[in-house]
């Protein structure tokens, strides 16, 4: 069984995601900000907060993590280690946003193309997602049709390639590659905004359609 909560965390409504088995085996997917409220859901569920995943270090995804991390006592999985610098730079980045203060810290362990987690019975395959930050990740729970994808592919759009080390043509050709790839009722889970399937996205973006019409 699959459960999943989606709280929206920071002033950029990010999509921190907690998921967890029957057996109430919990991860939390981009704490993003907010850490009392994410604690106050977890213990209300009664979960058993076994890992915390990352899928890239812009400060919308990471800003609680450190926090959590030393609440619940765990280890903190991802981003790829592309993304290090991000993390090393949070305290100055948070000010270049206006916000307070946090911590720079860095994940136990980066994650690559291939890896694989387990939480509880559910199990999430790695994909490695450059474009929007060099060392996006995704997790592919593949039993129940589900990624988690952060800010590379959205309902309608797709992240921005504007921030550091950000790539236009790698981000449409990840999109292609990785995601495109998937069944058309797979399950995207963006850091923002509504969730979409790969079908739709493959109808609908505007970013993404093919842009030559057939002859008909
Ligand atoms: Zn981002
Ligand atoms: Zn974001």
């Amino acid at each position: 069984m699959f459960n999943l909560q989606i709280i929206p965390v920071s002033a950029f409504q990010q999509n921190c995601s907690v998921v967890w088995d029957n057996q109430k085996r919990a991860t939390i997917i981009d704490a993003g900000d907010n850490a009392e409220q994410i604690i106050q859901f977890v213990e209300s569920q009664q979960l058993h907060v076994d890992k915390l995943l990352i899928t890239h270090g812009h400060l919308d995804h990471i800003m609680a993590v450190d926090r959590l991390r030393h609440y619940f006592g765990v280890e903190v999985y991802g981003s790829h280690q592309a993304d290090q610098p991000l993390f090393e730079q949070l305290p100055q980045i948070c000010t270049q946003y206006g916000l307070p203060t946090v911590g720079s810290f860095v994940p136990d362990h980066w994650l690559n193309e291939g890896d694989e987690i387990q939480v509880g019975n559910l199990v999430f395959q790695i994909r490695h997602l450059p474009g929007h930050s060099p060392g996006h990740i995704g997790f592919f729970e593949m039993q129940n049709k589900i990624a988690f994808t952060g800010d590379v592919l959205f309902k309608n759009s797709i992240g921005r390639t504007d921030l550091y080390q950000g790539n236009f043509e790698q981000l449409i050709d990840t999109i292609r590659s990785k995601l495109f790839v998937l069944d058309d009722d797979f399950i995207i889970m963006p850091g923002h905004g509504a969730h979409t399937t790969i079908g739709q996205e493959k109808r609908a973006n505007p970013f993404l359609k093919i842009s030559h019409y057939d002859e008909t």
